[in-house]
C-alpha cells in the first residue's frame, strides 16, 4: 500500500491534460510502440475527433523510483461541464492531483472549479506549468498566478511540456514524493468507490473502482449499496492499456470488475461496493443520482422508423446511463421520445451516436430545461414541465420556477464590460467581481440555466474575442415570469417549435424566430405564413413567398411515382426534412430558437 499512488490530472480544457497523460505513459514504459497512438485515454471515436474526453478512464503504470517499484494509478477525468459529476467522483478516488496550467493561457474557469473540487476532497495539489515550449509562453507571470491561487512556493511549480516531454521526470518524482500513499484499512469489510463504468457489448458493464478498505476477490459475492443489488465478481483486475485479470485487488488500489451486468443503469458512479455477507457500515458519501439538465424531443425523420428508434435508444441507454427517455407524441411530428441529457454536448453526442452507430436519421427539437409549474388550484403541487406543451393553461397557472446556476467567468479586464452586458442580457445578476491580477478578472453571476442552453458559449466567445472561460453549477429553482411562445405555419400550430421564454423577451424572440424560420423554410408552390403567438395573441408574422410556376421540374418517363418516392426518401435522409401538414421543415428550423443572433 505504501508503494501505491492514486492521482488525477485536472485542467481547463485544451491546457494539455491528454497529451501529458500520454507522455507519462510513454515515460513509464506503459505502452509499447505498437500501441502508441495520440491521446490514448480518449477511446471513443467521438472523443478523439473532437479532442475532448467524455468518459473518464483509469490506467496503471509501473515505475521504479530510487530502486523501489511503485504502482501509479492515473485516473483521467472528463474536461467538460456536462460531465462534472464524473469529475468529482474521479477526484474522490485519488489522494493527489496534477493541476495543469497552460503557460500561455494561465488560470481559467475550469482550472479553478476543478481545483475547488480537489481541495474539497483533501487532495495534494501538484501545480504543473505546461506548454513551456510555446513561444507565447509566459512562465514567470503564469507561475506568479499559480502561486497566488494556491499559496504555494514558486519552486513547487513544475515546468513541463507534454509536447517535448520536458519535466515529465520531475512530475513523476513529485507524484511519489508529495502525494500520500492510500490509507485505508486492509482488515475492514470491503468498501470500494465506483468512479466510472464502461459498457462492453461482449462482456457487459465494466465497473471501475477504487478500494478504500478491505479486498475485493474474484468470485466474491458483492453488493452495490445504492442500487441494493448483489452479484458475483466474475472477474477483477487492473487496468493497463489492456485489462489484466487478478485474483484480488487490495486496499488502496484501483481496478475493474465484471459481473455480467448488461444494463449501465445498474452501475452508478459514486456508489459503494461492499461484501454481501459482511457489508461495511460506512458508505462512501457524496453519492448523487445524475440528473438530466436539458430535454429535447427526438423523432424519426421517417415515421415508420419509430420502433427502430426505440430499440436504438434502449441500446444506447444500456451503455450510457445518463441518457433518459420516454415516449411522447407531437401533433406535428407524430411519435417520438422526450429525452433528458446532461447538457448540450451530451445531446449532440447522443444524436451523433444514433446516426453513426444505429444508422438512424432523426429530428431533434428545441431543447429546454426542466421547469416546475404550480396551478392556482394546487399551489403546493409541483408539475414537472420537460416539454413546453406540458405547461398548464395560463389562466389556471399560479407560478413557474426555473433552474438557476452560479456562473463563473474569467476574462481580461478589457472585456469585463462586454461580458457583463451579455450576462445581463441573459437575465444574469452579478454577485461578485474579483481581480485575480491587474489583467484578469473573475465574475460571478446567478443566471437561469435556460440562458446557457441558448447560444451562450458562442456569444461569450465573440464578446471576449475568445479570452473568456466559463464554468457553472446549479443553485436551485427560482420563480420566473415565463410564457409559452407558439409558432404557427400556414395557420397550424407546430407544437415541436414552441418554447418557454421570459415574458420580457417573448415579443422580441417571437419576432426573431419568425424571421429565422422564413430564412430556413424552403419556398413551395404557395405562400406560407409564419406566426408567433402567446396564447391566442399573434405577436409576429412573416411569409415565405410562393415559388414562381416555371421553376417546377418536368418529369420524364419510367415509373415516376416510384422513382419520386425513392428520390424523396433519399432527400429526406440527406436533408433531414420533416413534412408537417403541407409544409416541409428542415432540421435547422427546430433549432432556430437557439441561433437567433
Ligand atoms: P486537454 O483538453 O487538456 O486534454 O488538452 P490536449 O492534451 O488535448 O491538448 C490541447 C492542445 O494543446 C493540442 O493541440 C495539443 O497538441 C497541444 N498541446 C498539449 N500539450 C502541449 C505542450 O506541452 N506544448 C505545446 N506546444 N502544445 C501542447
Ligand atoms: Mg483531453
Amino acid at each position: 500500500m505504501k508503494k501505491i499512488r492514486n492521482f488525477c490530472i485536472i485542467a481547463h480544457i485544451d491546457h494539455g491534460k491528454s497529451t501529458l497523460a500520454d507522455r507519462l505513459l510513454d515515460y513509464t514504459g506503459s505502452v509499447t510502440d505498437r500501441e502508441k497512438q495520440d491521446q490514448l485515454l480518449d477511446s471513443m471515436d467521438l472523443e478523439r475527433e473532437r479532442g475532448i474526453t467524455i468518459k473518464s478512464h483509469a490506467i496503471q503504470m509501473d515505475y521504479i523510483y530510487n530502486g523501489e517499484p511503485y504502482v501509479l494509478n492515473l485516473i483521467d477525468t472528463p474536461g467538460h461541464v456536462d460531465f462534472s459529476y464524473e469529475v468529482s467522483r474521479s477526484i474522490a478516488a485519488c489522494e493527489g492531483a496534477l493541476l495543469i496550467v497552460d503557460a500561455a493561457q494561465s488560470i481559467q474557469a475550469q482550472t479553478i472549479s476543478n481545483l475547488y473540487l480537489a481541495l474539497e476532497n483533501d487532495l495534494e495539489i501538484i501545480p504543473v506549468l505546461n506548454k513551456v515550449d510555446l513561444p507565447s509562453a509566459n512562465p514567470e507571470e503564469v507561475t506568479d498566478d499559480i502561486v497566488d491561487l494556491l499559496g504555494c512556493k514558486p519552486e513547487e511549480v513544475i515546468h513541463a511540456s507534454g509536447k517535448t516531454g520536458f519535466g515529465v521526470d520531475k512530475i513523476l518524482e513529485a507524484v511519489i514524493e508529495r502525494i500520500p500513499a492510500p490509507s485505508g484499512d486492509p482488515d475492514s469489510p470491503l468498501r470500494a468507490l465506483v468512479f466510472d463504468s464502461v459498457y462492453n457489448s461482449f462482456r457487459g458493464v465494466e465497473t471501475y473502482f477504487r478500494v478504500i478498505d478491505g479486498t475485493i476477490k474474484k468470485g466474491q459475492n458483492i453488493k452495490f449499496v445504492a442500487t441494493g443489488k448483489s452479484y458475483f465478481a466474475d472477474e477483477v483486475g487492473t487496468l493497463k492499456l489492456k485489462q489484466h485479470p487478478k485474483n484480488e485487488i487490495k486496499t488502496g488500489d484501483v481496478g475493474y470488475l465484471i459481473t455480467g451486468i448488461k444494463d449501465a443503469r445498474e452501475v452508478k458512479v459514486g456508489d459503494t461496493i461492499t461484501d454481501f455477507k459482511n457489508p461495511t457500515t460506512s458508505v462512501i458519501d457524496g453519492f448523487e443520482d445524475v440528473k438530466p439538465m436539458v430535454f429535447a424531443g427526438i423523432y424519426p425523420v421517417d415515421t415508420e422508423d419509430y420502433e427502430e428508434l426505440r430499440t436504438s435508444m434502449e441500446k444506447l441507454q444500456l451503455n450510457d446511463a445518463s441518457l433518459v427517455f420516454s415516449p411522447e407524441s407531437s401533433a406535428a411530428l407524430g411519435f417520438g421520445f422526450r429525452c433528458g441529457f446532461l447538457g448540450m454536448l451530451h445531446m449532440e453526442i447522443i444524436q451523433e451516436r444514433l446516426e453513426r452507430e444505429f444508422n438512424m436519421t432523426v429530428i431533434t427539437t428545441v431543447p429546454n430545461v426542466s421547469y416546475h409549474a404550480f396551478t392556482k388550484k394546487y399551489p403546493d403541487q409541483i408539475i414537472i414541465v420537460n416539454n413546453p406543451s406540458d405547461l398548464p393553461d395560463p389562466s389556471g397557472l399560479d407560478r413557474v420556477e426555473e433552474p438557476y446556476i452560479k456562473a463563473t467567468i474569467i476574462t481580461k479586464a478589457d472585456f469585463v464590460g462586454n461580458v457583463m452586458s451579455l450576462c445581463i442580457e441573459k437575465r444574469g445578476q452579478i454577485t461578485n467581481q474579483t481581480y485575480l491580477t491587474t489583467e484578469r478578472v473573475e465574475l460571478s453571476f446567478d443566471m437561469p440555466l435556460a440562458e446557457i442552453v441558448f447560444d451562450f458559449y458562442d456569444r461569450l466567445k465573440t464578446v471576449s474575442k475568445g479570452y473568456a472561460s466559463f464554468d457553472y453549477h446549479p443553485i436551485g429553482m427560482r420563480v420566473s415570469k415565463l410564457v409559452r411562445v407558439d409558432i404557427l405555419l400556414n395557420a397550424q400550430p407546430v407544437d415541436a417549435l414552441s418554447a418557454l421564454i421570459h415574458a420580457d423577451n417573448a415579443q422580441h424572440i417571437g419576432k426573431k424566430m419568425c424571421e429565422k424560420l422564413k430564412e430556413l423554410i424552403p419556398r413551395q408552390q404557395f405562400d406560407i405564413p409564419i406566426q408567433a403567438a402567446i396564447g391566442a395573441k399573434i405577436i409576429s408574422r412573416e411569409t415565405v413567398k410562393a415559388l414562381r410556376k416555371d421553376v417546377t421540374a418536368k418529369c420524364y418517363g419510367g415509373d415516376i411515382s416510384r422513382k419520386r418516392k425513392l428520390l424523396e426518401k433519399q432527400k429526406k435522409g440527406k436533408k433531414r426534412m420533416r413534412q408537417v401538414g403541407n409544409v416541409e421543415i428542415p432540421q435547422q428550423a427546430f433549432m432556430a430558437v437557439l441561433k437567433l443572433n
